[in-house]
């Protein structure tokens, strides 16, 4: 019988709920237990897969091919447990549904309504997979107050009350804030908050409390007065000095030891074994040396765009003892005619093109990628990145000058297309060019074989087989495979079928790998991706040069 937590917040947003969820699974991995976490996302998205990163930041994509938020990142990092499909739902999804059963005639005539229908369907989802689980975790998105997340809070009332007594947990993330001009931390909000999930019909049993200064004794006595709950249950989370440092210091505060007391498990309960965040926060802590990436992207201005792609940058670091200065720069920046590509590139020790879609800043990352092959400085393109560096050996290396990515327009060389047909594990998949945006790219897990002596199966430890996630709508061409590694980039992984370029690189450069397919996604700072290990390894070398 899988125990419940359930994470809700209040007062404001961005409290950091998703980082608390991943790094309570994490404490109660630490003590042998089995865990899994959903996020229920209220907005009527049916999922972000449409969403700007502006808006939402990264889609991250699950090996099962589902487009989900980012805290699905977050859970994956630091419980390294694969989040499926099943894991993320949205209020969008649960309407979609039933209002799909509603035209079928499936409720047999019945007023279809938000209790008991919604409800219910966010019921199942949440009591779905659960049974050689230990503990499920459901992180509530949004504020509790919020219109959208009335029907995710009543779900909860009503589960607690069908769950056994001591099966489900709690626990509310509020704000604590500090107001300079009286200097004291201010309760209020957490008593305003925690009022307002009681008058829904549910009383938290832990607070956690984010606040900038340490909250007095007297103040968690007055919140666990005034919001009903033990004072050793109001836990506080102060600002963190890094993200892979709260699981650690969340510890320290008791919150794993309180969740367990909830539960009457804290006698029964092994210590837990917080040699692995140890190692991760000394690897963070003690750097060795430093290095400097350039991130030549378009969503620069928003770090959550590209969430994974920092983290495992920073895994990329850990695994070499280094630190990474991330240098995100405006691919739009290289397209204005007098700008001085060289001054701003020259002083990296690696050059990164990420993932992302349309023709803005195209012609800024394909200057880049040509800057990182002719001065041999490390090059990793992902995904639209791959891409760029086959258009640019394509026009400067191969001789095909009018080379281009159909997804920019009409072109004569599509170097980069789109493909209405591939082999997945599931059998041929196929689309229409013209179908809607939603859901129609080749997305999740899928195989490729590396080529036996290549860089990249050297950089994977020797294997030849590999699995790795994908999301893009565009291929690299393979009629143009021959004339591109004439001119030196070579086509080291492909599909098992042998049809799609999945990994190109350059063996006559130190370092430069693009790959179709997005390996941040699968990073952890306790697994490292070995390409994002090698890519740092390389930068490392370079700093050394420059
Ligand atoms: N826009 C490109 C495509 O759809 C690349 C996508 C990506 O980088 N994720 O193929």
């Amino acid at each position: 019988m899988a125990r419940y937590i359930f994470i809700t917040g209040g007062v404001v947003s961005s409290l950091g709920k998703g980082l608390m969820a991943a790094s309570l699974a994490a404490l109660l991995q630490a003590r042998g237990y089995k865990v899994r976490i959903r996020k229920f996302d209220p907005y009527l998205n049916v999922d972000p897969g449409t969403m700007s990163p502006y808006q939402h930041g990264e889609v991250y994509v699950t090996d099962d091919g589902a487009e989900t938020d980012l805290d699905l990142g977050h859970y994956e990092r630091y419980t390294g447990v694969s989040a499926r499909q099943s894991d993320n739902i949205t209020s969008g999804r649960v309407y979609r549904d039933i209002i799909a059963k509603e035209r079928r005639g499936d409720y047999l005539g019945a007023t279809v309504q938000v209790i008991p229908h919604v409800t219910d369907a966010i019921k199942e989802f949440a009591l779905a997979d659960q049974e050689d689980l230990d503990f499920v975790l459901c992180e509530i998105g949004g504020t509790v107050g919020d219109i959208e997340s009335l029907p995710f809070i009543e779900t909860i009332r009503q589960l607690r009350n069908e769950l056994e007594p001591d099966q489900s947990c709690l626990i509310h993330v509020t704000l604590v804030p500090y107001v300079s001009a009286a200097g004291e931390l201010k309760t209020k909000p957490t008593q305003h908050s925690v009022r307002e999930l009681t008058s829904l019909g549910v009383q938290p049993n832990l607070l956690l409390c984010r606040c900038e200064h340490p909250l007095p004794e007297t103040e968690r006595a007055k919140i666990a007065l005034f919001c009903n709950v033990r004072k050793e249950a109001v836990i506080q989370a102060l600002d963190a000095s890094s993200i892979y440092a709260v699981p650690l210091q969340y510890h320290r505060e008791g919150l794993d030891e309180e969740v367990l007391r909830h539960f009457g498990m804290l006698n029964k309960s092994p210590q837990p074994n917080l040699a692995v965040w140890d190692d991760i926060i000394d690897r963070y802590d003690h750097p060795e040396g430093e290095v400097t990436i350039g991130v030549v992207g378009k969503y620069v201005g928003l770090p959550d765009a590209y969430k994974s792609l920092n983290e495992a940058l920073v895994h990329g670091g850990m695994a070499n003892r280094v630190k990474v200065n991330i240098r995100w720069i405006d691919a739009e920046v290289f397209e204005l005619d007098d700008a001085d590509i060289a001054a701003q590139l020259e002083p990296l020790h690696g050059i990164l093109v990420p993932g992302g879609f349309g023709e803005r800043g195209s012609e800024g990352k394909i200057a880049s990628v040509r800057f990182a092959r002719e001065r041999k400085v490390p090059f990793f393109g992902i995904c639209l990145g791959m891409q760029m560096a086959c258009i640019e050996g394509a026009r400067n290396t191969a001789g095909i000058a009018a080379a281009s990515s159909t997804e920019f327009g009409q072109t004569e060389e599509p170097v980069v297309g789109i493909i209405t047909e591939w082999m997945s594990k599931e059998g041929l998949q196929q689309r229409s060019a013209a179908t809607d945006l939603g859901g129609t790219m080749r997305l999740g897990a899928y195989d490729a074989v590396l080529a036996g002596n290549s860089h990249v199966s050297r950089i994977y430890g020797g294997q030849t087989e590999i699995s790795e996630r994908h999301r893009h709508r565009y291929e690299v061409n393979s009629a143009y495979k021959e004339r591109l590694e004439a001119g030196g980039l070579i086509f080291s992984g492909m599909s098992p079928d042998g049809l799609l370029p999945e990994i190109v690189e350059r063996p006559d450069h130190p370092w430069f790998v693009g790959v179709q397919f997005h390996p941040e996604l699968k990073s952890k700072p306790f697994d490292p991706h070995p390409l994002f290990a090698g890519f740092i390894a390389a930068a490392l070398e370079q700093s050394r040069l420059v």
